[in-house]
Parts: C-alpha cells; sequence; structure tokens
C-alpha cells in the first residue's frame, strides 16, 4: 500500500498548467509524498454548459482526497455562470482563508520592506452569503450574516495557527461602533477565544482605521482576522503591498477538506509563454504539503525558493535592471529553486514549517447549544409606500395598531422620522414600522392579526422581522 497522501490537483487555464507544472515537479523533487488525481475545471467545463465549471464527477475525487491543489482558472464573462471558487469553499466547508503576505526587500521591490503578516479572513458567512433581494423601486437589500460558530471557527484557527507557526500577535478588524450585533459578536468571540491563548498578544481595531494602519505600518501586524468582505478586500492590498501578485499563496482550510492556490488569476494574456511566476501557487503548495503532515518537505521547498531570490534568478514581474541577476521562464524558476533544494537563504529569514491539527468543536451540535430564553416582545413591519410624508404614514399606521400593541417608531433607512421626526431627512419608498406589545410580551398570532390589518388598509408589505428579547436583551437595534 501507498504511503503517499493522495491530493486532486487542477491545472486551470491560461498560465495554470505551466505554474502547476513548474510546482509539482518543485514538490516532487523535494521528495514531497503524494499521490495525484487530475480533475478538469475552468473555461473547458463552462463551455460545456456546466454553470459550477467543475465535472460533476471531480467532486468525488475532493470528496475522496480531501486535498485541492488548484491552478487559477479563467471565468467566463457574462450571465448563467457560477464561481468555482465559491461553490467549492461552500460545498466542501473551507472556513479559513490564510493569506501569507511577506515582503523579500531588498532581492524584491516593496514599499514596506518589513512585512510579514498573515490575513485570515472568513470564507463563508458576512455579506457573502449571497441573500439579496429587491425590494422596492428604490431599495435593494443584502443580508450580512454572522454566526457564533462560524466566527468561533475563524477565530481559533487564527489562534491555533499563530500558536503553531511562533507568531506572536493575532489582531481582530470589526466596525462594532457601527454594526453593534454582527461585528459586536465577531469581536465578544475574538475576545473569548483569545482568552484561552494567554501567550498569544491580542489587539482589536475597527477596520478602517486598522487598514490605515495595515497599509502604512504593515511591520506592527502579525496574524490579523476578519470577517469575509473585510478580509477579501484588505487581502488583496496586502498581498500586493509584498511586490506582485504573482508572489503570494493561498490556504482555504475546512474541517474535512483544505484547497490550495495562488492569489492571483490566470493571466490569459501570458498563457503559453513559459513567463509566468509560479511562486503563488508554490507557496500555496508548500501550506499543503505542511497540512498534510509533511512539514519537513514544506520547509526545505520554501528554503529553495528563498535562496533563488537571494540569487536574483527572477521572472520577468519581479525582474529588476541592478538588483535581480538572471530573467528567467516558468520553467527555468522552477529548476532555479530544484537545483537550490537542501539550502537555505542567507539574508531572508529562513522558514521552518510545524504540522498542526485544527481541532473540531463538539460543541458546534445543536444539542449543545446553550439556550437563552427567548422572549417576542413586537415586529417590525417593512412597507413599501410612496402615498406622503413620515407624519402622514404614522398616523395612519398607529389607527390600525391590534389591541395589545402600539406603534412605536417608523425609521427610513435606519433614522428615525416618527415620531417627532424632521423634515428635512430624506427618505426612500421603504419604511420600517415598529410595533410593540404593550404587555412586554407577544404572540405569533399579534403579528399575523396586524399583517391582516395592514393587507385591509391596502398597505405593501415586503417584509417583517420580529422582535424578541434573548435573557431579557433586546436582540434588536
Ligand atoms: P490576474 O491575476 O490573472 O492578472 C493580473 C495581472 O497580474 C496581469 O497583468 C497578469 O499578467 C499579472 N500576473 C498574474 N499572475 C501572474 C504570475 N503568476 N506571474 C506574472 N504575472 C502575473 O487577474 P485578471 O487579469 O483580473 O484575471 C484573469 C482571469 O483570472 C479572469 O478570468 C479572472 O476571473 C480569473 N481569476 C481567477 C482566480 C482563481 O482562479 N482563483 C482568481 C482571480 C482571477
Amino acid at each position: 500500500m501507498s504511503l503517499n497522501t493522495p491530493i486532486t490537483v487542477a491545472y486551470g487555464d491560461g498560465i495554470g498548467p505551466e505554474i502547476m507544472n513548474a510546482t509539482l515537479d518543485i514538490i516532487k523533487a523535494a521528495g514531497a509524498k503524494i499521490d495525484i488525481e487530475v480533475i478538469e475545471i475552468g473555461e473547458k467545463v463552462y463551455n460545456k454548459g456546466i454553470a459550477e465549471g467543475i465535472e460533476p464527477g471531480a467532486w468525488s475525487s475532493l470528496l475522496k482526497t480531501k486535498v485541492f491543489l488548484k491552478a487559477p482558472i479563467t471565468t467566463p464573462q457574462g450571465g448563467g455562470f457560477k464561481s468555482l471558487n465559491v461553490a467549492t469553499r461552500k460545498t466542501l466547508g473551507l472556513y479559513a482563508n490564510v493569506r501569507p503576505c511577506v515582503s523579500y526587500s531588498p532581492y524584491i521591490q516593496t514599499k514596506h520592506p518589513v512585512m510579514d503578516v498573515v490575513i485570515m479572513r472568513e470564507n463563508e458567512e458576512d455579506l457573502y452569503a449571497g441573500i439579496e433581494y429587491r425590494q422596492t423601486d428604490q431599495v435593494m437589500q443584502g443580508l450580512k450574516l454572522i454566526s457564533e460558530p462560524g466566527s468561533e471557527k475563524i477565530i481559533r484557527y487564527a489562534f491555533e495557527y499563530a500558536k503553531a507557526n511562533g507568531r506572536k500577535k493575532v489582531t481582530c478588524f470589526m466596525k462594532d461602533n457601527i454594526m453593534k450585533f454582527t461585528d459586536g459578536l465577531f469581536h465578544r468571540v475574538f475576545d473569548r477565544v483569545g482568552a484561552e491563548y494567554p501567550d498569544i498578544e491580542k489587539e482589536s481595531w475597527i477596520v478602517d482605521i486598522g487598514a490605515a494602519k495595515l497599509a502604512t505600518s504593515p511591520e506592527s501586524f502579525d496574524v490579523v482576522v476578519m470577517e469575509n468582505l473585510y478580509g477579501d478586500i484588505l487581502s488583496d492590498v496586502t498581498a500586493q503591498m509584498t511586490g506582485s501578485v504573482g508572489l503570494a499563496g493561498s490556504a482555504n482550510i475546512g474541517d474535512k477538506c483544505a484547497m490550495f492556490e495562488a492569489i492571483h488569476g490566470s493571466a490569459p494574456r501570458r498563457a503559453g509563454q513559459n513567463s509566468a511566476n509560479p511562486s503563488g501557487l508554490l507557496l500555496g503548495a508548500v501550506m499543503m504539503l505542511a497540512h498534510i503532515n509533511q512539514s519537513g518537505t514544506a520547509t526545505r521547498v520554501h528554503n529553495a525558493w528563498l535562496k533563488t531570490l537571494e540569487d536574483g534568478v527572477h521572472t520577468y514581474d519581479i525582474f529588476r535592471e541592478g538588483i535581480s541577476k538572471q530573467k528567467v521562464g516558468t520553467k527555468e524558476f522552477g529548476e532555479a529553486v530544484v537545483a537550490r533544494l537542501g539550502q537555505m537563504p542567507s539574508t531572508l529569514k529562513a522558514v521552518t514549517y510545524h504540522d498542526f491539527e485544527v481541532k473540531t468543536f463538539p460543541h458546534y451540535e445543536y444539542a449543545n447549544i446553550k439556550k437563552a430564553k427567548k422572549e417576542l416582545v413586537g415586529v417590525d413591519i417593512f412597507l413599501h409606500w410612496t402615498e406622503g410624508t413620515a407624519e402622514e404614514l404614522g398616523n395612519k399606521l398607529k389607527n390600525i395598531a391590534i389591541e395589545g400593541m402600539k406603534l412605536s417608531a417608523i425609521t427610513n433607512r435606519g433614522v428615525k422620522v416618527w415620531p417627532d421626526g424632521m423634515k428635512e431627512t430624506f427618505c426612500v419608498d421603504q419604511w420600517r414600522c415598529r410595533f410593540e406589545s404593550t404587555a412586554g410580551k407577544a404572540s405569533h398570532q399579534q403579528v399575523i392579526s396586524q399583517l391582516e390589518k395592514f393587507t385591509t388598509a391596502g398597505f405593501d408589505f415586503i417584509k417583517i422581522e420580529n422582535l424578541y428579547t434573548f435573557d431579557g436583551a433586546n436582540g434588536f437595534t
């Protein structure tokens, strides 16, 4: 029986096959113990009319090997196609997107010569749940969903990663001064989980000023954990700050499966020219080796790669007259790394990988959820309405409140416009009308009766949100 670890490989589109060949040649030469299964993804599959860009049979390989080394693909223009990346992340439960962003000064030009940051992006939740609606003529809605287990998984992964990789600090970026429930939860989970790691320094920044600090003083950051949207934006910014988009690899980690790739795309204009830099995919493959407990091989490859950069053997994207010594193609760059296997960098910081396993957390089971005392106390009814002022709407609605409920407020885009609104406030055609129980406790039947009153009075309600308290605390803003 083979002692090798089976992995699934996709060669992708554009420069994908060239950088994948170089990457596999290097890690095999370094002694990676892998058995490769190749699957087809990307353009060819989309062109067959398969909307997800992956052959249906390919899932069985991924579910069997649970390890996916993926070259970039070309995403077709136009509607009807689904993002393969989003499909893979969600289907395989890959909740953590890990992107180390490192400067290699003076060998690669960058404005930030001291920089070694790992962006840890939550991968499944937030506005990326893709739940969006058109509600009125003027208003679109996208739902931002943040869950406690979703936050805990990525935050715990960030701390475990820091511990296993000798990192000193984990920083949390969020915006809980504005999004008190969603980002407030993420921040609370960070504080709770962080307390279990006394040896690691912790800090939190509001994302806007944190991002500004990251862009100007990246040397003050180590591991930075954040929700999906902030992470999507800031991981690209941070990778680009190191000098070339061709340099960074990324890991997408789940409890059961993991996917490794370069952060860049398929660079179609460079395809077939043997010119692309294979470094991003190679560093993705190095993270894969550490993930499958082949840390020794990961360390060998990474250090040989650093030595290659130091020796000035550079692909076109990082080649600079006066700094670089030899401009090489994709294949020759791979051969240069192979020739340096076993060597260490002399100026750049050498890297050591350690095997580490992320624990799965049994308390995510429904049966283990700590249940709060949940009480229904009212309902927000959202209306599509254009027939007058806030004052007029308030006067109409307070007369159709059912017994036991009272209209307590109307807001427009979150600003209170009734009672005592200001006529200066700009209003759109969507109104949130809050009905609260006069007895402090409402029923679903009361909500239904209230909606019936709206229908009878000819109001177009487009959505409702029940108002709950949890152990006496308001579960709404
Ligand atoms: P890109 O990353 O492919 O290219 C951006 C620029 O960086 C180009 O100038 C390109 O030549 C250069 N570049 C990228 N990788 C390089 C490398 N390894 N070596 C040297 N130079 C490199 O981004 P794009 O042009 O916006 O997208 C091209 C295609 O890739 C699109 O179809 C896009 O949807 C797709 N894409 C795929 C992935 C993925 O599969 N994970 C990610 C991003 C984009």
